[in-house]
């Protein structure tokens, strides 16, 4: 088994190589990153000491566009999780149907120990690093795990200020005040939460005797879990990074939401049982989400998961070894360049309106994405009768497929 994200995305891409029957060449083409940069850059402290960070970003393939994803602020970021998280990238702009590449960046950084002044400090420095490889037409980053709209906004205004006039669509994920999209920010929760309605029709699952867990409270799972009990679902289960709380009988989010916002975490919120975030993903349930971190289900666990579907919120939160398990006990998952793929859509209707100088109505934003997303859904489950096989793969294979039909002939 890997531990090394970038390994299961390239044995990803082997399976569905070896079913489209791919040349050799063009799997090298899609397994190497086309340029793949660290750049280390001082940060002004509070206290005048400069200190050094590493940053990364990798831009995986521009078939089918600029390059596009996101910039993590985490320790946990390292070059082969960048790697991976752009390959990914690819394949979600392919598979959601929008004229992007794949690209992913981060810093290796805890914000929580750095205060707003040295955090706003950081994001211009490593804007300052990463210049020259970005722009509208070239790479457009966004927010991802510890990144803030208000971060976007200090990078776009940084970008600009360096080509000497206002560039927002540079960057998307900001603030609407900033020339951010209304509905960016829920963007992937109500995504996930239009492929779940989709996934309830094609397997006949009732929303009000359905329940699902959640697994990761940040801005994709409070969403998602917000738009689902909206949308009649039962949220029996939720969790952060510590604490997770389960309740047969639903989980009374706006309570949850608040007492977190209150305390900083959930232990001690009451009314739901308490238990460890890997004991939540192994209870009974019909619908999972993991919508945290990467390799959360692995061959450690895969034989304990109760769900009958898993939907993919996080980026590769289910290994390889994981899939081939639950695809054997009959799970269907739902992967995560599909279902998490609203977040990427809107940046693209961001992208638009900065480039066009419109401003679209909050309502117009959800009703194109869930055209978008609702398409990106059948075309997969199709698939699945096209390529006989998992809707994992098939998804996959379509994402592939797409790519490889952009790809510039080599002279
Ligand atoms: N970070 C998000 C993702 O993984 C959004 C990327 C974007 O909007 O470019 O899909």
């Amino acid at each position: 088994m890997s531990n090394d994200p970038f390994q299961n995305a390239l044995q990803q891409l082997n399976q569905v190589a070896n079913l489209l029957k791919l040349d050799d060449q063009t799997v090298k083409r899609l397994s190497s990153i086309d340029k793949s940069i660290q750049v280390n850059f001082p940060v002004k402290m509070d206290d005048g000491r400069v200190e050094i960070f590493t940053g990364y970003r990798m831009q995986h393939n521009n078939a089918r566009g600029p390059y596009k994803g996101g910039l993590r602020f985490s320790n946990q970021v390292s070059k082969s999780e960048v790697k991976a998280l752009s390959m990914w990238m690819t394949w979600k702009c392919a598979v959601a149907d929008i004229p992007f590449g794949g690209a992913k960046g981060g810093v290796v950084v805890d914000t929580k120990k750095l205060s707003e002044s040295e955090l706003k400090r950081l994001s211009k420095s490593f804007i300052r690093s990463i210049h020259q490889l970005i722009g509208p037409q070239q790479d457009v980053p966004a927010p991802d795990m510890y990144t803030t709209p208000q971060i976007m906004a200090w990078m776009a205004d940084e970008y600009s200020k360096i080509v000497g006039s206002p560039t927002p669509a540079v960057i998307t994920g900001k603030p609407v005040r900033s020339g951010g999209s209304l509905g960016r920010n829920k963007a992937t929760g109500q995504g996930g939460v239009f492929v779940l309605q989709e996934l309830s029709k094609v397997t006949s699952l009732e929303p009000a005797t359905t329940q699902v867990i959640i697994q990761g409270l940040g801005n994709v799972g409070s969403f998602f879990a917000d738009f689902a009990i909206k949308a009649g679902y039962q949220v029996v289960g939720v969790s952060d990074s510590r604490t997770a709380l389960y309740n047969p009988e639903g989980i009374d989010l706006k309570r949850v939401l608040n007492y977190k916002k209150q305390n900083g975490t959930l232990s001690g919120c009451g009314s739901a049982q308490e238990m460890s975030n890997a004991d939540l993903l192994e209870m009974e349930t019909d619908v999972l989400v993991p919508a945290a971190i990467e390799s959360v289900i692995t061959e450690g666990n895969a034989d304990r998961i109760k769900a009958k579907y898993i939907i993919e919120m996080a980026n590769g939160p289910v290994t390889p070894e994981a899939d081939k398990i639950l695809r054997r006990r009959g799970i269907v998952s739902v992967p995560d360049v599909l279902s998490n793929s609203g977040g990427v859509t809107v940046s693209y209707f961001e992208w638009l309106q900065n480039l066009n100088n419109e401003k679209w109505s909050e309502q117009k934003v959800i009703s194109e994405l869930k055209k978008k997303i609702t398409k990106a859904f059948i075309d997969g489950w199709q698939a699945r009768e096209k390529f006989q096989t998992d809707f994992r793969t098939a998804v996959y294979a379509l994402a592939v497929q797409r790519v490889v039909a952009a790809l510039p002939k080599v002279k």
